[in-house]
């Protein structure tokens, strides 16, 4: 038997890190846990880590250490805090690790597993719509693989293993529409974050189903894509596919598309990506096309969903605009949260920090730098919180 692989997960406590770890779990023998990350879900962080007998578990708040240590008393799982220690952690020779932190909060910490050389299993979208050449330039120059975990980029990416990428004629990345997709427009203005926080189709961490709703979700997928497979901007298109079973589709020179369907669960993406190059069981529900009966799609309405159009500004703009464009989605998204902003003022404070800064991060042109990208996502932070004080 083959030694097991090392394998770390960055965001372990959510959505994508708890679906990770439910397949690793099936297998245990096969791998061996270097290190898992959360936030402030100590139970969750010390339970896992104890039971997969991690080397460490990091908390990203200091602050929660002391629960931390306790909890990890007697298991001999090491215990650390803050943003230092989480980066450090990701630092550890590990063969694979999974990038799910939300947020631009994950950059640093995907980087630093990149410059290991380690493959990285990128869920955290932010990391390629704030600093795509960087992470790509490092995965090169450190003989490292990015492989996307986003359900829609996996799916390019399973579409396109063994063509010619120069063959691709466009990207279709379908959208479900979240939340609010057959709701009268008048209505959307007065919508809640528990609202927007229910997803019709997949059961994900409550920003990215509030991205959903507003399709700031399907905004930055649309960069992701962009920054990912190096595509133009007018060769990615959306569409509206309510049933979210159709996950994306390459369209190639000759007219043929190729379409990746697949049941809306995570873990067939995160699957792919953990046994990647090999195609190995993973115990999601098998599609029963007859059952099913139709699949249907409709245009991406950019008058619903302004960010669709802001997405293309940021893709012809590049430089830092994506940074600029995520930070500020962020801080409007905290501002929904907790009720300051409402749902389309989102879109209106993205829009405004864009045209306030936007000429700036064109200036430095330099998103290869990680200085460079968090000066670009700090002061983004600041415009969009200057807009919102002023609403
Ligand atoms: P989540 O909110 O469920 O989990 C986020 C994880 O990051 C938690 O472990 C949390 O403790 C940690 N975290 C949060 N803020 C942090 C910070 N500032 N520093 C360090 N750690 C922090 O999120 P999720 O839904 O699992 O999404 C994770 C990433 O994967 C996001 O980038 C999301 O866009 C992407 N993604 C998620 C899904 C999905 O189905 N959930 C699908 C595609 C892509
Ligand atoms: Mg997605």
């Amino acid at each position: 038997m083959s030694a097991p692989r090392r394998i770390s997960i960055l965001g372990a406590t959510g959505s994508i890190g708890q679906s990770t770890l439910d397949l690793v779990r099936r297998d245990p023998a096969a791998y061996h846990v270097v290190a898992l990350t959360g936030g402030r879900n100590i139970a969750q962080l010390a339970a896992d880590a104890a039971e997969f007998g991690a080397e460490i578990a990091v908390t990203a708040h200091g602050d929660c250490l002391d629960a931390l240590r306790s909890a990890l008393s007697g298991t001999g799982v090491e215990a650390a805090a803050g943003e230092t220690a989480l980066i450090e952690a990701a630092a550890r020779p590990a063969d694979w690790v999974m990038s799910a932190i939300v947020g631009a909060a994950g950059l640093a910490p995907g980087l630093a597993a990149l410059r290991t050389g380690a493959t990285l299993a990128l869920a955290n979208k932010e990391s390629m719509v704030c600093a795509g050449p960087l992470m790509l330039s490092e995965a090169r120059a450190h003989g490292g693989r990015i492989l996307p975990v986003d359900s829609e980029h996996s799916a390019v990416f399973q579409a396109l293993l063994g063509e010619d990428v120069g063959s691709v004629e466009r990207v279709i990345i379908t959208a479900s529409g979240g939340a609010f997709r057959d709701w009268p427009l008048e209505r959307l203005a007065a919508a809640t974050p528990e609202e927007a926080a229910t997803h019709p189709n997949w059961d994900m961490g409550q920003r990215i189903t509030i991205d959903s709703a507003s399709m700031f979700n399907k905004a930055l997928e649309l960069i992701e894509t962009h920054e990912f497979f190096r595509i133009p901007p007018e060769r990615i298109e959306t569409v509206v596919h309510p049933e979210s079973l159709v996950h994306a589709l390459v369209g190639f020179a000759d007219g043929g598309l190729m379409a990746h369907v697949g049941p809306p669960d995570m873990r067939h993406a995160i699957g792919f990506a953990l046994h990647y190059p090999e195609r190995r069981h993973v115990p999601v529900k098998r599609l029963d096309l007859a059952t099913i009966g139709s699949l249907s799609f409709r245009p991406a309405d950019e008058t619903r969903w302004p960010a669709l159009r802001l997405a293309r500004e940021v893709m012809q703009a590049g430089g830092l605009s994506g940074a600029v464009f995520n930070a500020a989605k962020e801080r409007a998204l905290d501002a929904f949260i907790d009720r300051r902003i409402g749902f389309l003022q989102m879109t209106e404070v993205v829009e405004a920090t864009l045209d306030s800064i936007g000429s700036h991060a064109r200036l430095v042109d330099d998103a290869i730098h990680l200085d460079k990208v968090l000066e670009a996502d700090h002061l983004a932070r600041y415009t969009a919180d200057e807009i919102m004080a002023r609403l």
